[in-house]
This record gives structure tokens, C-alpha cells and sequence, in this order.
């Protein structure tokens, strides 16, 4: 069972050693909400101390005291913006001087919502592609030269299967991630001598999520679209987050510019009918 909210679980048993990531500092962009928010508390729970990073202060600050109580790890919470390099450069600077190390970079923070391309403006289309797109090229750049370039390190780049067939309303979101695929797999053959592994991680319909709620989850579950997935069912954050923790650390320590999907078996069987999904974002958005 997951925690619907941005909560931690009021239980968990250990799958893999608790101190797996032992020592360890792990990076999360949109580390106070949703899926980041988890990554957080099942990477603590793993021994790793963390940063959670994005532009709210106050939700990385409350996210972070609920983090801290449920692991007894340190977790910094920190502001910034992914699309202002010289913000992200403040931050890193500020996790090195409290943590003298980073070893793990989670770039989760993105935007979405469902929009037909006909209506989609153009600045709607650059402000996604800006903060998934770019967001994730700036902060891995800036890890890279204030630490990885020199100690190595490990990047997860959490992305989406949009693009696999062109799922409707989604042209801006499939063409970002899809982008920042491509990305794992350049910086993966670029920084590899650096001892850095750089891969994806594309989740399917992930419940108790902003995602979830935006892109029509309930709706989508009342209609039954959730039956057709081969697993029958939507995800939940701690399905991704061990799947995170999986990538992050050693156990993948072979295993770079890859994706991995994390969906259920959904992309290959879920309906990508122009007209239905339009009756669930008009159905939502009410
Ligand atoms: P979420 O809670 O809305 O997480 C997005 C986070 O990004 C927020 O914490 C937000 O915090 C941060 N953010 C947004 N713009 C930012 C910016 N310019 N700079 C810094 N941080 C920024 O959404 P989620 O549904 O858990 O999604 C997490 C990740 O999983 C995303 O990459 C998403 O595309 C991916 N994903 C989710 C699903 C799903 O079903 N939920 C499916 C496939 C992929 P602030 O507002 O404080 O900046």
C-alpha cells in the first residue's frame, strides 16, 4: 500500500539492505511533491542523505521535516529554478558545503497537462520543453562541472513512454522527454570515462501524483482505462522509487544510457483514442 499525499509510509519493510546507499548524497529536483518526494524517503531509508530542490521553498521545507521524521536521515531542502542555471549553481554549491560530497542526481522536476497541439500556445509548448528539456541538461551540466567531472557519479533522468506512440494531448510533454531519452544516452557516451552512469526511467500512470490528477487518473480509473493495462492497475510512487533506487545504485552498476520502463506493460496496450482522452481533460479540468 502507498500514501496517496505527500506523506511518507507509515510502514516499510526492507526488500534490499537499509544500507545500500550508506554515506551516500543524492541530488532530487522535485524532490518535495509526488514521485520525487518518494524517491526521497525510500533513498533515506536506504542510508542516503539528501537534497530536495525546486522553486517552493516552503513545500521543499515541509517535505523535508516529514523526510527527516519518518528516516532519521538529513535531507536539505533548497530553492530553485531548473530553467536559471546560476540558481541551480547557488544550490549545488550550498549542498556541497553542508554535505562535502553529491553522488547521486535525480532530475524529476517537470511540468505537464493535457492540450490538444491546436490549442496548445507556443509559449506553452517552450515552457515545457524548458523545464523538462532544459531543466534536466542545466542541472546535469552544473553537477558535472562542480563535482561528477572529478568523482564520478550516477544520474536518473525521470522521463515518460508519451512519445512511443504519440499519445494524444501530450505533443509538448512526448517531445520533451523524449529529448531528455536522447540526452541519457549522449551524456551516457560522453561522461562514461568519467566513471558516470546516466540513464532514464519512464514511468507509467503513477497514483497520488500531480501527474496522476492532471493527466485524468480518476477519471481514467471510472472508465475502466486501467483494466487494459497488462498489470490491470495505475503504479503507485513506491513502485518508481524502488525502481530509482534500483538505477541509483550499485546493483545497476553495469547499466548506463538505458531506459527503463516502469508502466505496467501500459504503453503497449493503453488506448490512444484523440477523442476519448479529450472527454477525460474536459471531464478533469471540471
Ligand atoms: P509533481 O509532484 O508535480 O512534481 C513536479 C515537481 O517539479 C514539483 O515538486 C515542482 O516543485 C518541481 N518543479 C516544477 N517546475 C520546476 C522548476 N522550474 N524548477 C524546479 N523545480 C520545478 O509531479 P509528479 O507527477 O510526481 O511527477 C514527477 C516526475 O515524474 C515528472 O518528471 C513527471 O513528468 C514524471 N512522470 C509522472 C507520471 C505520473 O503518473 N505522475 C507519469 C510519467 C512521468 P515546485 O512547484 O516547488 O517548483
Amino acid at each position: 500500500p502507498d500514501e496517496d499525499g505527500d506523506e511518507c509510509l507509515p510502514q516499510y519493510r526492507h526488500l534490499l539492505s537499509p544500507d545500500l546507499l550508506a554515506g551516500q548524497v543524492a541530488f532530487i529536483t522535485g524532490g518535495g511533491s509526488g514521485i520525487g518526494f518518494r524517491i526521497a524517503e525510500i533513498f533515506m531509508r536506504h542510508g542516503c542523505r539528501t537534497v530536495i530542490a525546486s522553486r517552493n521553498l516552503q513545500r521543499v521545507s515541509e517535505a523535508s521535516k516529514k523526510l527527516v521524521a519518518a528516516t532519521g536521515q538529513q535531507c536539505l531542502p533548497l530553492s530553485m529554478d531548473v530553467r536559471q542555471p546560476q540558481t541551480i549553481a547557488a544550490a549545488v554549491d550550498e549542498a556541497l558545503k553542508e554535505f562535502q560530497r553529491i553522488d547521486i542526481l535525480i532530475n524529476g522536476a517537470a511540468g505537464n497537462f493535457l492540450c490538444p497541439a491546436s490549442a496548445l500556445s507556443f509559449n506553452a509548448f517552450k515552457t515545457v520543453i524548458d523545464i523538462d528539456t532544459m531543466g534536466t541538461f542545466n542541472t546535469s551540466k552544473v553537477l558535472f562541472e562542480k563535482y561528477f567531472r572529478d568523482h564520478g557519479g550516477v544520474i536518473v533522468n525521470i522521463t515518460a513512454t508519451l512519445s512511443y506512440r504519440g499519445q494524444a494531448l501530450q505533443v509538448h510533454a512526448g517531445a520533451a522527454k523524449a529529448a531528455i531519452d536522447a540526452m541519457t544516452r549522449h551524456l551516457a557516451v560522453e561522461w562514461g570515462p568519467n566513471n558516470i552512469r546516466v540513464n532514464s526511467l519512464a514511468p507509467g500512470p503513477i497514483t497520488g501524483t500531480e501527474g496522476f490528477r492532471r493527466l485524468g487518473g480518476k477519471f481514467a480509473e471510472k472508465s475502466d482505462l486501467f483494466s487494459v493495462i497488462p498489470l490491470q492497475r495505475a503504479g503507485n510512487k513506491t513502485e518508481i522509487a524502488h525502481s530509482t533506487l534500483y538505477l541509483a545504485s550499485p546493483l545497476s552498476s553495469y547499466v548506463t544510457g538505458t531506459t527503463l520502463v516502469v508502466d505496467g506493460g501500459s504503453w503497449l496496450t493503453s488506448p490512444n483514442s484523440f477523442s476519448a482522452l479529450l472527454g477525460i481533460a474536459s471531464s478533469s479540468a471540471k
